[in-house]
């Protein structure tokens, strides 16, 4: 058994070169995007099984698909956004209430019967492409503080790659492209809203890994 005081003198070392290193880091903003991503995902399986029933569900599940997609764009914000700024705490809620408020409004726009007429399509295309965009700022932001940490680059870099997939599934989908080329060619498979979900999918699962990276760079380095 070790001597109790030996316990004690690690823990006031501890204190002593920075409290942060025995601080645990949240892991809620980390546990929300992954709430976010299966949300959507399971919205998605949902929607797909069960819109061919009739036209009343199909229309009731394509909201919900939405809805999914714009809870996980909002919820891709949190862990970067809390991580990059815990030690700056009026950026990091002002970030969080731009984007929860900003993910509120898709969703709302979303489910809406007033808003699915086609002349909205472009526009709710525009509000999922805007709050993907919209991320370019805290990245811009972080790096300007943290310029000089490898973590922040590294994180930066998943981010831009994020960004593309998500940029390109909503580009997809507001075009409709392969299927505008070749009308009845991909009913079955290779239609936009496919191309959509695999985009979306691959920018989560990119998403993830930057996740990983910002709770590796906090539980080393604290604030
Ligand atoms: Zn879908």
């Amino acid at each position: 058994m070790k001597p109790i005081f030996l316990f004690f003198m690690k823990e006031d070392v501890a204190i002593m070169i920075g409290p942060h290193f025995i601080r645990p880091i949240s892991r809620w903003p980390f546990f929300a995007f992954m709430g976010g991503a299966m949300f959507c995902l399971l919205a998605s399986s949902t929607c797909h099984l069960l819109s061919c029933h009739s036209r009343r569900l199909a229309y009731i599940m394509l909201r919900l698909d939405y809805a999914g997609i714009a809870a996980l764009i909002a919820t891709s914000f949190y862990p970067p956004v809390y991580y990059s700024f815990m030690c700056h705490p009026f950026f990091c809620n002002l970030y969080l209430s731009f984007i929860t408020i900003l993910g509120v409004a898709t969703i709302a726009f979303s489910l809406l019967p007033v808003f699915q007429n086609p002349e909205f399509r472009t526009i709710r295309a525009c509000l999922f492409f805007g709050m993907g965009a919209s991320g370019v700022i805290p990245v811009f932001h972080k790096l300007i503080l943290f310029w000089h940490q490898p973590e922040a680059l590294h994180t930066t870099g998943y981010e831009i790659l994020m960004g593309l997939f998500y940029g390109l599934g909503a580009l997809v989908y507001a075009t409709r492209v392969p299927e505008r080329w070749m009308p009845g060619k991909f009913d079955i498979a290779g239609h936009s809203h496919q191309l959509f979900h695999v985009l979306v999918v691959a920018g989560a699962y990119t998403h993830y890994h930057a996740g990983l990276l910002y709770l590796k760079w906090r539980d080393q380095q604290g604030c």
